[in-house]
């Protein structure tokens, strides 16, 4: 039986297929490129090339494999993008999910473990946060996940489709291998913005905002390594598939770092100066996002084992050395 991974071709996905096929299992992808790239793919892995909102296309899959379970990492996630183009954003992330649970329907596949996101929480009431604080996003981001995180629900009452909703924090770095790693284009994340900066591809970084409440006046956040991050997913499909508990499910390191603090971690492992200076605040953003991830530890058996700032840059910055243009052809 295989794991087919949704959105396999994308910087997270990619890991889940890389880490899946070192643990053995049989993996398929399905993408449709828009975001992601086909060299990320693990050659071991079957490609499908096409977009889960097409529902003949995603029949023709379950068609010809023989799923277990489902990793899903399609979506549009740009928090800034999706206040300009919230219809796009809803129909890609709520209708994409649509599209995959009436198919695992048809094709009686029971479990899925899901990509979501700190997002759904909005501006925290409490640091660190627990899975059972108040969801209130302040971004049309951020509300589709949430959206799809109780569309999961619904389907877990009436079809017993089994669900594993991880909310992610900030996740950075790359595979130990430097064989994959994180192209966005655009760039929106502030590690690979760093390191694109000390490889003098850009002349700097704003940094957005220093008037923040926090003790250097920069937004604080939770960096969590991609590989931990896939563990994650791997213990959650176990888990599952053992009768665990369908829910939601924080993923972080539960140290926060400030965007000052970062700036000298990268300057420190890069040995470059990377220039800095300040902008205004990025709309949307809250001051302090901090996970507490003890469920996740306590009910998955998940334990982080990067959760040194410096080692998640480290990994990050060997992908960005030997990678400098990402995936682009001559690189690979
Ligand atoms: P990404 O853009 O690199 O990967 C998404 C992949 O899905 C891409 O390969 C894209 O081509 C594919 N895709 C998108 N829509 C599709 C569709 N309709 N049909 C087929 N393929 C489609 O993004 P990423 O950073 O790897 O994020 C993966 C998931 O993790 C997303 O769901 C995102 O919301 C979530 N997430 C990411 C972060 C982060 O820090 N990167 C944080 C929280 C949550
Ligand atoms: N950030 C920044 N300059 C940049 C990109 C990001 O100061 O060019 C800050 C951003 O305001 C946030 C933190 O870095 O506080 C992490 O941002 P990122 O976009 O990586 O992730 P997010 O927290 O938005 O998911």
């Amino acid at each position: 039986m295989s794991v087919l991974v949704l959105g396999g071709a994308g910087y997270i996905g990619s890991h889940a297929v890389y880490q899946l096929i070192e643990q053995g299992y049989d993996v398929a992808v399905v993408d449709n490129l828009q975001t992601g790239h086909r060299q990320a793919v693990h050659t071991a892995a079957r490609f499908y090339e096409g977009d889960v909102r097409d529902k003949e296309f995603l029949t023709e899959v379950f068609t010809h494999e023989d799923v277990e379970g489902v990793f899903h990492f399609c979506a549009y996630s740009l928090v800034g993008e999706s206040v300009e183009k919230p219809l796009a954003y809803f129909n890609n992330n709520v209708q994409g999910l649509q599209s995959v649970l009436e198919v695992m329907y048809t094709f009686n596949v029971k479990h899925i473990v899901f990509s979501s996101t700190a997002a759904v929480y909005g501006e925290p009431d409490t640091i660190p946060i627990n899975e059972t604080d108040t969801t209130n996003p302040t971004s049309p981001y951020g509300e589709s996940k949430l959206v799809m995180e109780k569309m999961m629900c619904w389907c877990h009452e009436a079809y017993g489709v089994n669900f594993a909703a991880l909310r992610y924090f900030n996740v950075a770095g790359a595979h130990p291998d430097g064989v994959i790693g994180e192209d966005h284009r655009p760039e929106t994340h502030l590690i690979p913005i760093v390191l694109e900066v000390a490889l003098e591809q850009r002349e700097q970084l704003t940094v957005f905002g220093d008037d923040y409440n926090t003790a250097d006046g920069s937004c604080i956040r939770d960096y969590l390594h991609v590989v931990d991050l896939i563990d994650a997913h791997i213990l959650a499909f176990d888990y599952l598939k053992n009768g665990g508990a369908s829910g939601a499910f924080n993923l972080g390191s539960s140290n926060g770092y400030s965007v000052f603090e970062i700036l000298e971690a990268a300057r420190a492992v890069t040995g470059h100066s990377i220039n800095a200076s300040v902008g205004k605040r990025r709309a949307g953003d809250p001051s302090v996002l901090i996970a507490a991830s003890d469920k996740a530890k306590n009910q998955l058996g998940w334990q982080p084992r990067f959760d040194d700032i410096n080692e998640i840059i480290r990994h990050a910055w060997e992908w960005h050395q030997h990678h400098p243009h990402g995936y682009d052809k001559e690189e690979v």
